[in-house]
């Protein structure tokens, strides 16, 4: 043979195919192989076969797959795709996807997560961002049903199979004829849905084709379950964080249920792998306030018609907590939320705190029954995605508040698992809940004691020596025990002892207690009962009339301005305003005497400071009450006293006029916090209107007594009227009185300073005692005004007060207007001065000045 040339080589060789593969396959070295294919040399070994060496080229991009797969930086969604590229080549698929398989709500669906895998795609392209996922439930097509059966699937035909659904293929404008399905599980857990669709250059998938397809469905369930499992784990991970949390924080520090949620909620923040939440607090209260339901019962208000929670309260969240996660960290307190707040507006949890469901939205800005905030909140941009909201119950299966939780840090919808974290979190928030109830009740017990103690230490019920000393049995009906008297007697010695009521103006605005001594006081407390005629009508002892009215000024401690004599004044107010000022007609004479008795003890045992300084102090009493602490304080004192039956004036009272009691006692007495008036004023006035309007008296009367929550109003506007009274006395008691006031105000000032360590405010900073006259004036026009114009207007008869009181405003006011003259003139000469050792400076080196200037002018110099 002569020489051969290239082209006569490969004529030879496409003319004997058989012999060029069998020279291949048993000749070609492994060098040129591993140039050809890339290979490592170390890996080719002599005499290496075509086949050999394919396997060996699949064998090392199995092996670069599992190195992928080992390589913790590499998504999951990325090294599937790479798999998905070559099971496409092998299997001359049209195209492959990647379903992933999830559970939300209870039930399980399937999400597009890669789609359109071709051996040349890019990942990126594939890729399905989470906003941009098709998602189904099982029960839809033929990845529903993989997933639901965990089979295989080689699917000739599509549409003539029963579980196809062309709900995927309308989304993407693909048309779908032959498939190979199969579910990747996890023991019995479905993980995803891998499908390689249409064949190319043959009508169906083969059978080797479905051996190739099982072969790399291995190579893909090794990611995904390894992706499950670190998922799982540090699912478990952060569950066991809460509960190490739970058991060091939620058991360790039982203070109140705020700071527990605040606090828990803060903690836990870095395991619950969301951007914001926000925990909305449910109002607990069952029944409302008297002073609340009074405008219902008027008719000016509706009644409460909108959504409540299982167990009947109105959904009504006066706080919002939100913690802000992505960017920086911040954490926003809301208190008394508007209806259109962010996040009330969508009306979820609202539905959440009625129904208790727990509430897992994908896309919730798209959804049409609640109306979620679409656009960006703030300048960050951020929007809300996915919602995931829940109910906070506590043991006793109430609702106390809505836990909601925006947007996945990783973008995808909140899953099962997010539901289960978060489930168990509000579970402990809800036991936390019961653990502060518990402790609250404990406590209350405790500072009960502690009051109870105070109370027994400071003030002692009248001794018989003390009750003796008004009642004289003893001298006067000369029996040794007063058992053995008369009760008829022992009223009439104790009238005897009664100081005439003309003599000391008891009928008159104008009282003044100046002229009587403490000690006398007492009597002419009991000479009121007797006025109104209610000593005998109610069977009172004259003995424990006589003992609770020396206990009640025994109750009072002796502080600068709410003492005895404060307490007595409010007593005599009400007093005059039902007698003189001719309210009684509204009245029955049980409701007259409460009326009165309350008014005697509505500061009892008052501290000189107010309800602010109880709780910035933490004091006992505001541990004990929430609000109008010491309010009702005065309230439970006064009650106490009435348990006891030596003390109890209302003891031959029926069950019902003793309930009728009680009542009156807590509406006159917590009607006395000044925070309330303004809740009540506008009900007054528009009783006022009413009664303008009416030409007979019985008309007004029957007006008011029909309807008994307008009495409740009047009188508690009656004690107002009685408690700020001494703004109406003559010049020379109202002058005397302000300075006590302002006297204990000065003195809780110096607490502040001294034990709270804070700057008072003016009013009881006794740096600024010349504002004084400032101070009333406004306090005048503010406050005391209304109350007496109104009641003028109200009852002619009770016009002295408002006279008395605009007449100390002229005198006030004269006094502020002196000290602002005295303060412009101070400030006119303070200006002078300057201007004058201005010009001096001004007027150059001539006068070298003196000392003062020189001092002065060190700084000006450069003129
Ligand atoms: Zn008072």
């Amino acid at each position: 043979m002569g020489e051969i040339n290239k082209n006569d080589v490969e004529k030879y060789l496409e003319n004997n195919p058989q012999f060029a593969k069998e020279y291949f396959d048993r000749k070609l070295r492994a060098e040129a192989l591993g140039n050809i294919f890339k290979v490592n040399p170390g890996d080719v070994k002599d005499g290496i076969s075509f086949k050999e060496m394919t396997k060996l080229e699949e064998s090392h991009l199995l092996f670069e797959l599992l190195m992928e797969i080992q390589d913790e930086t590499v998504s999951l969604e990325r090294t599937v795709h790479k798999v998905l590229k070559r099971l496409a080549q092998l299997l001359e698929a049209d195209r492959c996807s990647l379903f992933i398989y999830r559970s939300r709500n209870g039930s399980p669906e399937v999400a597009t997560r890669l789609l359109n895998v071709t051996p040349t795609s890019t990942y990126e392209s594939c890729l399905i961002p989470p906003e941009r996922e098709i998602f189904f439930p099982l029960d839809m097509g033929i990845v529903g049903w993989a997933a639901h059966t965990k089979k295989f699937y080689n699917i000739p035909n599509v549409k003539k199979n029963d579980h196809f659904c062309d709900f995927v293929d309308q989304q993407t404008g693909y048309t779908t004829v032959n498939m190979l399905a199969t579910a990747v599980t996890q023991g019995k857990e479905v993980l995803a849905v891998i499908m390689a669709v249409n064949k190319k250059n043959a009508p169906e998938f083969s059978k080797a084709d479905e051996e190739v397809f099982k072969k790399y469905i291995n190579f893909i369930s090794i990611p995904l379950k390894q992706y499950h499992t670190t998922y799982l784990y540090n699912i478990e991970s952060r569950k066991s964080q809460m509960l190490l949390w739970s058991a060091n924080k939620v058991f360790e520090e039982l203070t109140d249920i705020e700071r527990q949620f605040h606090k828990a909620l803060y903690t836990i923040r870095m395991y619950l792998n969301c951007e914001r939440y926000s925990v909305g607090l449910l109002d607990m209260t069952k029944e409302k306030e008297f002073y609340d339901e009074w405008p219902i019962k008027l008719g000016e208000v509706e009644p409460y018609k909108g959504p409540k929670t299982p167990d009947g309260r109105e959904v009504n969240f006066y706080k919002i907590i939100d913690y802000i996660l992505h960017g920086k960290e911040e954490i926003k307190v809301i208190p008394s939320p508007p209806a259109d707040h962010w996040c009330l507006v969508s009306g979820l949890p609202t539905y959440v705190a009625e129904n208790g469901f727990i509430c897992n939205m994908m896309n919730a800005p798209a959804d049409e029954y609640f109306n979620f905030q679409k656009e960006a909140f703030d300048e960050t941009g951020w929007l809300i995605k996915n919602v995931l909201s829940l109910p906070i119950v506590n043991k006793k299966e109430e609702i106390v508040g809505v836990a909601t939780f925006y947007n996945r840090k990783d973008g995808k919808p909140f899953d099962e698992y997010d539901e289960q974290i978060t489930e168990m979190l509000t579970q402990f928030l809800g036991w936390s809940v019961l653990n502060t109830d518990t402790y609250d009740k404990m406590n209350k017990l405790e500072n009960r004691k502690e009051i109870a103690q105070e109370m027994l230490m400071y003030q002692t019920k009248a001794t018989p020596d003390e009750v003796e000393s008004i009642l004289q049995y003893r001298d006067k009906l000369e029996q040794e025990c007063i058992e053995d008297c008369e009760e008829r007697d022992l009223i009439k010695i104790l009238k005897e002892e009664l100081p005439d009521p003309k003599e000391v103006d008891l009928y008159e605005f104008r009282f003044s207690d100046f002229p009587v001594d403490e000690y006398d006081l007492i009597k002419c407390g009991i000479r009121l009962f007797f006025e109104l005629n209610v000593v005998e009508k109610f069977k009172v002892p004259a003995e424990v009339l006589t003992r609770w009215m020396y206990t009640v000024r025994k109750g009072y401690r002796d502080i600068t301005y709410h003492n005895w004599r404060h307490g007595f004044n409010v007593g005599q107010t009400m007093f005059t305003l039902l007698m003189t000022g001719k309210i009684k007609k509204y009245y029955s004479d049980l409701e007259a005497f409460a009326m009165v008795a309350a008014a005697f003890c509505h500061d009892i045992d008052h501290r000189g400071t107010n309800n602010l300084y109880q709780m910035k102090s933490s004091s006992p009493l505001a541990k004990l009450h929430g609000s109008s602490i010491l309010e009702r304080h005065h309230l439970e004192y006064s009650k106490t006293l009435l348990q006891d039956e030596t003390l109890n004036i209302f003891q031959n009272l029926n069950k019902r006029q003793h309930e009728v009691v009680l009542h009156l006692f807590e509406v006159a007495i917590i009607a006395t916090d000044l925070a309330l008036y303004f809740k009540k004023r506008t009900m007054f006035q528009k009783i006022v209107d009413a009664i303008e309007k009416m030409e007979k008296e019985e008309d007004a009367i029957r007006y008011i007594t029909m309807d008994p929550i307008k009495k409740e109003v009047i009188m508690a506007m009656m004690m107002t009227g009685c408690d700020l009274s001494a703004i109406t006395k003559p010049w020379e008691v109202q002058s005397e009185v302000a300075i006590m006031v302002a006297n204990e105000f000065w003195e809780q000032g110096d607490l502040e300073r001294t034990v709270l360590q804070q700057q008072p405010i003016p009013m009881m900073d006794r740096n600024k005692a010349d504002e004084l006259p400032k101070l009333q004036v406004g306090f005048i026009d503010f406050v005391c005004t209304f109350v007496y114009k109104e009641f003028s207007r109200f009852h002619k008869e009770i016009t002295p007060m408002l006279s008395g009181l605009l007449n100390n405003r002229v005198q006030w006011k004269a006094r502020a207007e002196v000290y602002e003259q005295k303060l412009k003139a101070l400030e006119e000469e303070k200006k002078k001065k300057e201007e004058a050792a201005a010009a001096k400076r001004g007027g150059g080196g001539g006068g070298g000045g003196g000392g003062e200037d020189d001092g002065k002018s060190k700084t000006c110099t450069i003129l």
